[in-house]
């Protein structure tokens, strides 16, 4: 989950909610480039990106961790709009436990309802009906679980991506 926390834009005063990680960022109001920049007592205030940058050296810098920035905005939009990195839809984030405790539930009732036709000797087709919805619980099981483990890998990827481009600014940050 990604941490959000509130600024000041320096130009024009408007709120802005930043996520973590970031270093720079666009006033949605006035558009003005803002950096931000952590004070004394461990504040993040923002500071106008034009007002830093005297010289084209620090503005290079500035220029590349804007654009990996801006990927990872990306990231984290495609991810909000429930698509991974690649564009695909992001499978549902179920419960394992979940999934397994209803599939149990009710192949124990599917079960239950064998016995019960036999105890009262129903017409096969009862019991046939009975193996069906096990049939049917057990190929839904096996869908969630797949669903699962794509989601898990789907989230695995998107942390990794998001945590490399983290770092890269980081890095980046130590040459200033
Ligand atoms: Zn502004």
């Amino acid at each position: 989950m990604t941490q959000t926390f509130s600024v000041r834009c320096q130009n024009c005063g408007s709120p802005l909610q930043v996520n973590d990680g970031l270093r720079y960022v666009t006033c949605g109001y006035c558009k003005s480039e803002l950096q931000l920049v952590k004070d004394a007592s461990e504040t993040i205030h923002t500071e106008l990106l034009a007002k830093l940058n005297t010289n084209t050296e620090s503005l290079e810098r500035s220029l590349k961790v804007l654009e990996i920035q801006k990927e990872i905005e990306r990231l984290d939009r495609d991810r909000s709009q429930g698509f991974t990195p690649e564009g695909r839809q992001l499978p549902p984030h179920n419960s394992l436990a979940l999934t397994m405790l209803v599939s149990f539930a009710a192949i124990g009732f599917g079960i239950g309802g064998i016995t019960f036709c036999r105890a009262i000797e129903a017409s096969f087709i009862y019991e046939l009906l009975a193996m069906a919805f096990i049939g049917l619980v057990i190929i839904q099981t096996v869908r969630d679980t797949i669903a699962w483990h794509k989601r898990l890998e789907a989230d695995r990827n998107y942390e990794t991506r998001r945590a490399r481009l983290v770092s890269q600014i980081q890095q980046d940050e130590k040459h200033f």
